[in-house]
């Protein structure tokens, strides 16, 4: 069969590290399924934009456009290129050109890892709305004099952009345990979260299989701390769900097993596939990078080409890892033992 085409961009710092370990595992799982991946390495990076003024070149999208699918360790280096340009010049257009606008991220405890609650059992997808909402980017100074300036931002909330994610998590839910919560805080947006409200009302009339809940803002970050347990599908706007994945990346033990996924739910559009986690700029380049976050992020992907049992069998060689107490806590083994234990149990 033809091989599958990644674009790579292993981007700065730590993505460089991780994302040679997740290509090692990628093509072991290949080649045990009988499928071959065909990566693309794009140097696109803080290093590339200090050399051509430029995150990526002018054609960067449409070079991107007919790839399968992008997997993009990290981005940013604050020391030499202010995060704004990092951002703004390489993961947002990305987001933007291919309407990549559900964020996904899943959040468990992977076998023998702790994390600072007892939250045995939690198995949570956070969709995070990721084109508009409040990081619209609408507003502005609308009064400059002195001690009484007054800054405005307008959260954008659009029929479309609202209805698409969540029927995405609908969609999501149907796959999972039927359950889906809708975060708002529509008791004082009355606006934009009360709009939020009606389209779940009639997304969930369509797909009656599913039980929602609707939870406000505050309510859900002490439910996920006090009883994440109960939790499945979690669907929230943009910056509600930024927080509350923060919070979920803290509960399934820190930022080396947060793995992410934007998803453009248009197939003819690539999707991208990377860890939470930024560059890690105190630890780059040293093989002490939990490696499982972005593993984990390739796994998404493996199943987001239809590789289904590759993809499983990815999350099950991780789980063999961190089941011997391999990568369960910062500093214990380094990037590359992490990355031959998953091997090994890949391949065993
Ligand atoms: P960004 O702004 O790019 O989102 P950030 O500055 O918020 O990123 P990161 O670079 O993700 O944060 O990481 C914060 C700290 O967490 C790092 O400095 C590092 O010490 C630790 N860390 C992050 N990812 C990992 C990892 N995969 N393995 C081990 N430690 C990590
Ligand atoms: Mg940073």
């Amino acid at each position: 069969m033809t091989p599958y085409k990644i674009a790579l961009i292993p981007g700065d710092g730590i993505g460089v590290d991780v994302t040679q370990a997740t290509m090692q595992v990628l093509d072991a799982a290949a080649a045990k399924f009988g499928f071959a991946l065909e990566p693309t390495t794009f140097p696109w990076s803080c290093e590339y934009y200090l050399e051509h003024g430029a995150m990526m070149p002018a054609d960067g999208i449409e070079t991107l456009k007919d790839f399968d699918a992008i997997y993009l360790g990290a981005v940013g280096w604050p020391a030499t290129v202010p995060d704004a340009v990092s951002l703004h010049g390489l993961l947002l257009p990305i987001r933007k050109a291919f309407k990549q606008y559900a964020n996904i991220r899943p959040h468990r405890l992977l076998n023998g890892v702790e994390g600072p609650l007892k939250a045995e059992g939690f198995d949570i997808l956070c969709i995070r709305e990721n084109t508009e909402g409040e990081y619209s980017g609408a507003g502005g100074r609308v009064h400059q004099g002195q001690g009484n300036e007054v800054a405005v931002e307008t959260a954008i909330f659009t029929r479309e952009g609202v209805e698409r994610i969540i029927r995405f998590g609908f969609e999501q839910a149907m796959m999972r345990r039927k359950h889906l919560t809708s975060v708002t805080k529509s008791n004082a947006q009355k606006f934009s979260m009360v709009f939020w409200d009606e389209v779940t009302r009639e997304v969930a009339a369509d797909c009656p299989e599913v039980t929602v809940s609707h939870m406000h803002i505050d309510a859900m970050a002490a439910k996920m701390v006090m009883a994440p347990q109960d939790l499945d599908v979690i669907v929230a706007s943009n910056l509600f769900g930024d927080i509350l994945t923060d919070l979920g990346a803290a509960i399934q033990g820190g930022l080396g097993f947060a793995a992410s996924a934007n998803i453009s739910p248009d197939r003819a559009l690539p999707s991208m596939f990377e860890p939470v986690h930024g560059s890690a700029p105190d630890i780059a380049g040293q093989d002490i990078a939990n490696p499982i976050a972005a593993i984990w992020s390739g796994a998404m992907m493996l199943d987001h080409l239809g590789q289904t049992e590759a993809s499983a069998a990815v999350l099950k060689a991780i789980e063999a890892a961190t089941g011997q107490g391999i990568g369960i806590r910062p500093g214990l083994n380094s990037t590359s033992e992490i990355t031959a234990a998953i091997l090994s149990a890949l391949e065993a």
